[in-house]
C-alpha cells in the first residue's frame, strides 16, 4: 500500500476540513506538473501537496505531517539548485498560492507573502519608485532568497536582502505562529537571516524599500583577454572604492560569446588591444535590476533527468 493510499482513507478528510487550498495527489491530474522543481534532477514523488492559499492551511499542513511522520518539504519559488523544495513519500507545502505583495509608499515597506517571486515584489515596489535589494532572476522565489541572505545588485548600496528585513511572520514545526523580529524575538531573527530555511515556514515578510528607478543606468566595459591581468587591477581597485555605489561584476567570456553580444553594433566590438564600452542604457529598473521573466521556467519542463544539473 503506497503511502498515500494508507493516508487517503485515514486523514485526508480530516485536512481537508481546515484547508481551502488544494490537495494535490498522485494521479491527479496536476500531480505531474505540480511536482517539478527547477532543478529537474531532483524529479521526486510526494504523497501530497498541499498547496496553501493562507497561513492557516500552512499550519493545518505542518500539522498532518506531524501527526503522520511525514517528511516535510516548502515550496517557495522551487529554485533550490539542491532540490530542497520536493521530496519523495512526504509533504510538499507548496506556497504557490501565497504570492500576494502589499506595498505601503508612505513608510516604504512591502509585505509579502511566503510563495511570492522576486519579479511580483519588484514590480509593485516600482509602482512606487521603490525597491528591495534581491536577487537576479525574477522567477525566484522571495521566501527561500531571502532566508538565504539574498545577494543583487543593489547590495552595494543598500545591503543583502536579509538587511532590508524587518519581520516575519513564522509557523514552526509545531505549528505555532510567531511574528518574529529585532524587537519580538531577536535571537530567532538572528537565525533566520541567513540559515532561515531551517527554522519555520515564513508565511510573510516585511522588507524595507528604496526609492530606485523607474530607470538605472546599465553598461559594460569589454577588454580583450590580453590585457586581463590590467583589466583585473583596474577591476579590484573600482570595487574597493567608498566611492563607487553602483554594483559591478566581472566575467571571463570566450571571444565568440563577447562578439555575439556586441554584434548588433560593429563599433563597440571589442579589439585586441582596446577596451570597448557597451552603450550605457538606461533601462527600468524592474527589469535591468532583476532581467524578471513573467512566467516560471520550469513549468513546463520535461521530468526527464537534464543532461545538466541547472538547464534552463
Ligand atoms: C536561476 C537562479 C538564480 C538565482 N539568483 C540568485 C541571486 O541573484 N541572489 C541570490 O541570493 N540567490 C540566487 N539564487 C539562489 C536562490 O536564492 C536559492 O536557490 C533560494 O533558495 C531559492 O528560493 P526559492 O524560494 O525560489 O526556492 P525553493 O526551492 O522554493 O526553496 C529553497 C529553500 O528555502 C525554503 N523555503 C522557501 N520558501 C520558504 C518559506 N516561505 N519559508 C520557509 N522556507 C522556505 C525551502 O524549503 C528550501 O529549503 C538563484 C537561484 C537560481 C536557480
Amino acid at each position: 500500500m503506497s503511502v498515500t493510499e494508507s493516508l487517503d482513507g485515514a486523514s485526508l478528510g480530516k485536512l481537508r476540513e481546515n484547508f481551502r487550498g488544494q490537495l494535490i495527489l498522485p494521479g491527479d491530474r496536476e500531480y505531474d506538473s505540480s511536482r517539478i522543481v527547477w532543478n529537474a534532477i531532483a524529479d521526486r514523488h510526494p504523497a501530497v501537496i498541499a498547496r496553501c492559499t493562507r497561513a492557516e492551511d500552512v499550519v493545518a499542513a505542518v500539522r498532518f505531517a506531524r501527526e503522520h511522520d511525514l517528511v516535510i518539504a516548502v515550496r517557495g519559488g522551487g529554485h533550490s539548485v539542491a532540490g530542497f523544495s520536493t521530496c519523495d513519500a512526504g509533504i510538499v507545502i507548496d506556497l504557490s498560492g501565497m504570492r500576494a505583495v502589499h506595498v505601503d509608499p508612505a513608510r516604504r515597506i512591502a509585505r509579502v507573502q511566503g510563495g511570492a517571486l522576486l519579479e511580483q515584489l519588484d514590480r509593485a515596489a516600482q509602482e512606487y519608485g521603490l525597491a528591495c535589494p534581491v536577487g537576479v532572476v525574477g522567477h525566484t522565489g522571495v521566501g527561500g532568497l531571502t532566508l538565504g541572505g539574498g545577494m543583487g545588485r543593489l547590495e552595494r548600496k543598500h545591503g543583502y536582502t536579509i538587511d532590508n528585513l524587518i519581520s516575519v511572520d513564522l509557523i514552526t514545526a509545531d505549528g505555532d505562529v510567531r511574528h518574529v523580529s529585532e524587537e519580538d524575538d531577536p535571537e530567532l531573527f538572528w537565525g533566520l537571516r541567513g540559515a532561515g530555511a531551517n527554522f519555520g515556514i515564513a508565511t510573510m515578510f516585511e522588507f524595507r524599500l528604496h526609492p530606485i528607478g523607474p530607470n538605472v543606468t546599465t553598461a559594460a566595459v569589454v577588454f580583450p583577454i590580453e590585457r586581463a591581468r590590467e583589466a583585473a587591477a583596474l577591476y579590484r581597485d573600482l570595487s574597493r572604492s567608498a566611492r563607487i555605489t553602483c554594483t559591478s561584476a566581472s566575467a571571463w567570456r570566450p571571444r565568440r560569446v563577447v562578439e555575439g553580444r556586441f554584434r548588433a553594433n560593429e563599433e563597440s566590438r571589442p579589439s585586441r588591444s582596446a577596451p570597448r564600452t557597451s552603450a550605457i542604457n538606461e533601462m527600468p529598473s524592474a527589469t535591468s535590476v532583476r532581467f524578471g521573466a513573467t512566467s516560471s521556467p520550469f513549468s513546463k519542463r520535461s521530468l526527464r533527468p537534464p543532461t545538466s544539473p541547472c538547464r534552463r
